[in-house]
C-alpha cells in the first residue's frame, strides 16, 4: 500500500466529521482503489504537491481541465487581472462574447452558445432544451456514457457509479427513469429499433462524442455519423457531448477529429474542463433556431448567477488562445508514447490487456486483449480487481493516476522530459503488481 501520508490522514479524518465521505465528488474518496486520498496543496506545470509535501507527476489534469499543464503562468495572469476587477457583476461583460467567439472560430457548427457553470448544467440545459423545442419527452442514451449527474441520464451511467458498481441513483423517480431509454453503446441497430418503435416521441439522442467514463471505448467508424442520419430522419436531435473531449482531443473537439471530415453536425453540443481552464465553465452551444429557443428569446427557460462569471472567463479565453494547434499535436505524441510504454510494461509482466484509445484519451482495460471495450457491458467484464495494486504502486512512485480503471489519463502540454520519465521509470513495478 502507498507510502504513508499522515497529513493526508488527519485531514481525511477531519473531512469525513464534515462531509459525507469526506469529498465533494464521490471518485475523490478513492472508494474502488482504496487508501487514503491524498490532499492536494497545489500544482505547478505537469506536478501535483500534497499536503506530506509529497509530489507526483499528475496525469488526471483535474479530470481534463489543465491541457497547459497547471498554473500556466499567461493563464495566471489574465486571473490575476480579472480578480483584480472584481469577482462578479451580475450583469454581462466583454469576455462573454470573446470565449463564444472563440469557441464558434474552433467549432463552426456552433451557431450560438451559452455558458453555464458546470458540465451537468450544459447537458441538464441542452436536455430540456431538445425537449422544448421537439415537444417531444424521451431521451435516448447510452449505457457506460455520463453526462453529469441530472436525474434522467444517472442510468448506467458510467464514472463514479461504474466505480462504485451502482447501476443509477437512489432519489431518480421512476417518471424520470421511464423517460431515458438506455441503449448499448456503439450498436446503431439498437437506435434503429429504439426509433422503430418511439420515434416520434423521442426528443434527442445523447451520447460521449467518445466515451470516456466507463474507460476510453472508440465511436466505430460510422456510429455518431449513423446517429446524426437517424435523429434527422426522425426529427430529433442529436446532443453531441464534449464536456470532456471538448478542446482536449483536438482543435475543434472530438467531432473536429471526425465529424467535420464526415460531413455531419450535431444540433447541440456541451462543453465543460478545458473551456474554463480549471475555473467552472461549461456551455452548451449548436444551432442557432434550437439555441434561439431558450429565454430570453424562447419558452425553454435557463439562467444562472455566475453563468459567464468574468475571472473564469478570462481564464477560458486565456487557455483556449494557448491551446493552439501545436499543443494537441505535443499532446497526442506525449500520449502514444505513454500507452506503448504502459502496454509493453504490461507485456512484460505478462498482464493481459487492451489499450483504449480515443484521439489523445486513452485507458487500460484488463483481461480484455481478445476483443477490446467497445460497450459498457465489454468495460464491466474486465479484470477490475487488476487496477488497485496497479494504481497503488504508482502512487508509491509518485505517479497520480485517476482513481478508477473506468476513467481516462490526461496528459498535458507541460508533461516535459522528467515529468514522462518518471512515468515511464514507475511503470514495470505497477506492472508487475498488476499481475499478482
Ligand atoms: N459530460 C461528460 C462527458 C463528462 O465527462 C462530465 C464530467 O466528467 C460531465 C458531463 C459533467 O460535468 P461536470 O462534472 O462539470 O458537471
Amino acid at each position: 500500500m502507498t507510502s504513508h501520508t499522515p497529513v493526508s490522514d488527519e485531514l481525511f479524518d477531519r473531512a469525513r466529521s464534515l462531509m459525507p465521505g469526506g469529498v465533494n465528488s464521490p471518485v475523490r474518496a478513492f472508494g474502488s482503489v482504496g487508501g487514503t486520498p491524498k490532499f492536494m496543496v497545489s500544482a505547478q506545470g505537469p506536478y501535483l504537491t500534497d499536503a506530506d509535501g509529497r509530489e507526483y507527476v499528475d496525469l488526471v489534469c483535474s479530470w481534463g481541465p489543465a491541457l497547459l499543464g497547471h498554473a500556466h503562468p499567461a493563464v495566471l495572469k489574465a486571473v490575476h487581472a480579472a480578480v483584480d476587477r472584481g469577482l462578479s457583476f451580475g450583469a454581462s461583460t466583454p469576455d462573454e462574447a470573446n470565449l463564444a467567439a472563440i469557441v464558434k472560430e474552433r467549432v463552426p457548427v456552433v451557431e450560438r452558445i451559452r455558458m453555464v457553470s458546470t458540465g451537468t448544467e450544459a447537458t441538464m440545459t441542452a436536455v430540456r432544451l431538445a425537449r422544448g423545442f421537439t415537444d417531444r419527452n424521451l431521451i435516448v442514451k447510452f449505457a457506460g456514457c455520463y453526462h453529469g449527474h441530472l436525474d434522467g441520464l444517472l442510468a448506467a451511467a458510467g464514472s463514479g457509479l461504474a466505480t462504485m458498481a451502482l447501476p443509477g441513483s437512489a432519489g431518480v423517480t421512476a417518471a424520470a427513469a421511464a423517460e431515458t431509454l438506455v441503449l448499448p453503446y456503439n450498436d446503431l441497430a439498437a437506435v434503429e429499433a429504439a426509433f422503430a418503435v418511439h420515434g416520434n416521441n423521442i426528443a434527442a439522442v445523447i451520447t460521449e462524442a467518445a466515451p470516456a467514463n466507463m474507460g476510453v471505448v472508440t465511436p466505430n467508424e460510422g456510429f455518431n455519423e449513423g446517429l446524426s442520419r437517424i435523429t434527422r430522419e426522425h426529427g430529433a436531435l442529436l446532443i453531441l457531448d464534449e464536456v470532456l473531449t471538448g478542446f482536449r482531443t483536438g482543435y475543434a473537439g472530438y467531432w473536429g477529429l471526425t465529424g467535420r471530415q464526415e460531413g455531419w453536425a450535431p444540433d447541440l453540443l456541451t462543453f465543460g474542463k478545458v473551456i474554463g481552464g480549471g475555473m467552472p465553465t461549461a456551455a452548451l452551444g449548436g444551432r442557432a433556431d434550437v439555441m434561439d429557443y431558450l429565454a430570453p428569446l424562447g419558452p425553454v427557460y435557463q439562467a444562472g448567477t455566475l453563468s459567464g462569471n468574468p475571472v473564469a472567463m478570462a481564464a477560458g479565453v486565456a487557455t483556449l488562445t494557448l491551446a493552439t494547434p501545436e499543443v494537441y499535436s505535443y499532446v497526442d505524441a506525449r500520449s502514444l508514447e505513454l500507452s506503448a510504454a504502459l502496454s509493453s510494461a504490461l507485456d512484460t509482466a505478462g498482464v493481459d490487456h487492451s489499450i483504449q484509445r480515443a484521439g489523445n484519451l486513452f485507458s487500460v482495460a484488463f483481461g480484455t486483449s481478445a476483443n477490446g471495450v467497445h460497450n459498457y457491458a465489454d468495460a464491466q467484464a474486465q479484470d477490475v480487481f487488476r487496477y488497485a495494486p496497479f494504481f497503488h504502486s504508482m502512487l508509491d512512485s509518485g505517479v497520480y493516476l485517476p482513481p478508477s480503471v473506468f476513467e481516462a489519463w490526461f496528459l498535458s502540454a507541460a508533461h516535459d522530459d522528467a515529468a514522462m520519465n518518471r512515468i515511464f521509470d514507475a511503470l514495470p513495478a505497477a506492472a508487475k503488481a498488476a499481475a499478482e
